[in-house]
């Protein structure tokens, strides 16, 4: 990734040297850089606060996008080189001072790395453009067959530049994530729209500051005013991830089991259930403190996770309860299979507690499970398969906790599983989950 990195740095640096003294540059070009400048610092302030919060909000395993390229776009179309690579630079020297260096972890190296890319791409952009258009620098021709040969030269300049980018950037977040999943990696690529729209306008900016700069400022206004719209991506993941734990929220998981319900009736097919309930969290919490049951919140969920397969859906249902919904599952045996597995990997989870709290009781975590499985009798609707897991965990914390138990064959309490330690007896009345 390092060579990925310095080698994108090099490149752009020395392609932008190598295509800057290409054309001569005149006082208009200079006129039209200025204008274009303005533009893109007042527009990149205008949305900084809206910037700022996706930038929060954005994971490092994708690409983030923005929409700065409506600025060095214009720039690569309608002015020599040097002021394209100059407008790429500025517009991220711009928003790196303006938004990018608080973010948490905000590496100077990725926004370096991602300019580099840009810079790269811009060049082959000047190349194509150079190459194909009629009147380079400057305005599409608008002549009718000349106008759109021109714009299919665009489009082909503006791909070329966006590949470039987006291929680079996700190589290396590859190469620095060897573990990564494409479909992670590709995760976010619906916000490539945005990139696209940013290009779009960027072209229609060139044509409008060589034919009236004035009317620029029509560009900013329809910019800021769109840009409250693409927060809607991130204010959509956010209603359906729970922040402490980055599960499901209870909301999107009952929406998920219940569409998964309704495709098991419809395939006569199977839909597992497990209600994952803590023990005795309370008294962790009062134990070592809230900070530390978060904690241990938070390993819960990734021991779920680490269970579960694609198809399943795991979310937080209430402050120490988890629920899993398992398509396909199969019949009892299976459901309690993967219950076990779930109990024995919570079982399993160490987290240190504070030092000074080191000593200040047992820090071992359990989970008591409670399952059911569609279609059994009486269980027809979600409501009632959720009922009748909570019903089984309610037996599971009364057969001592720490321990599996399934609707149907299992009820009332049977026997604890063989691999289960013997818990001591509790000594206030065992709690039903809500
Ligand atoms: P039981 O074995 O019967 O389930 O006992 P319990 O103590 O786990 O159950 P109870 O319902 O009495 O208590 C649940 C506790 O979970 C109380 C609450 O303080 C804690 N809790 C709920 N949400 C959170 C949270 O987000 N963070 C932390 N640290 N604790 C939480
Ligand atoms: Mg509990
Ligand atoms: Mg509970």
């Amino acid at each position: 990734m390092r060579i990925l990195v310095l080698l994108a740095c090099a490149v752009g640096i020395g392609t932008s040297i190598g295509t800057a003294f290409l054309f001569p540059v005149t006082g208009t070009d200079l006129t039209r850089f200025a204008v274009l400048a303005v533009c893109a610092v007042i527009a990149i302030e205008l949305t900084r606060h809206i910037e700022r919060r996706r930038v929060y909000g954005h994971a490092s395993s994708v690409a983030y996008i923005d929409t700065k390229a409506v600025w060095s776009f214009a720039a690569v179309i309608v002015l020599p080189p040097v002021f394209a690579t100059l407008m790429v630079v500025l517009t991220y020297l711009h928003s790196w001072t303006r938004v990018q260096h608080e973010r948490p972890g905000g590496l100077v190296y990725r926004w370096m790395f991602s300019g580099a890319t840009v810079l790269v791409g811009t060049q082959a952009a000047v190349a194509v453009l150079a190459l194909g258009m009629h009147d380079y620098p400057g305005a599409p021709a608008t002549a009718g067959l000349a106008g759109l040969t021109d714009l299919g030269i665009i489009v082909l300049a503006a791909t070329l530049r966006w590949a470039i980018n987006v291929g680079l950037i996700m190589a290396a977040i590859a190469l620095s994530k060897p573990n990564i999943q494409a479909r992670e990696l590709f995760s976010n690529f619906g916000e490539q729209m945005l990139e696209a729209g940013a290009m779009g306008l960027g072209l229609v900016a060139a044509a409008i500051v060589v034919a009236n700069p004035f009317v620029m400022p029509g560009i900013v206004i329809a910019m800021v005013a769109l840009h409250r719209g693409i927060l809607v991506n991130q204010y959509q993941q956010a209603s359906r991830t729970d922040a402490k734990t980055g599960l499901s929220t209870a909301g999107w998981w009952h929406d998920f089991a219940d569409q998964a319900l309704v495709r098991a009736r419809d395939h006569g097919t199977t839909l597992g259930l497990l209600i994952v309930d803590l023990d005795h969290f309370k008294r962790l919490n009062d134990t070592f403190g809230h900070p530390h049951g978060d904690r241990v919140l938070k390993a819960v969920a990734e021991e779920l996770i680490a269970e579960i397969r694609n198809e399943d859906a795991c979310g937080r249902w209430g402050g120490e309860e988890f629920v899993v919904v398992l398509p396909d599952v199969g019949d009892r045996h299976n459901l309690r299979n993967v219950a076990e597995r779930i109990r024995r990997r919570i079982q399993a989870i160490v987290v240190e507690p504070p030092s000074h709290l080191a000593q200040a009781g047992d820090a071992t975590v359990t989970a008591s499970v409670g399952g059911a499985v569609f279609p059994s009798p009486a269980i027809s609707s979600l409501d009632e398969l959720l009922l009748a897991a909570d019903t089984a965990l309610y037996a599971a914390k009364n057969a001592g906790r720490n321990t599996v138990r399934l609707s149907g064959a299992d009820l009332p309490a049977g026997p604890a599983v063989p691999d289960q330690p013997q818990l001591p007896q509790q000594a206030e009345p065992p709690q039903a989950s809500a």
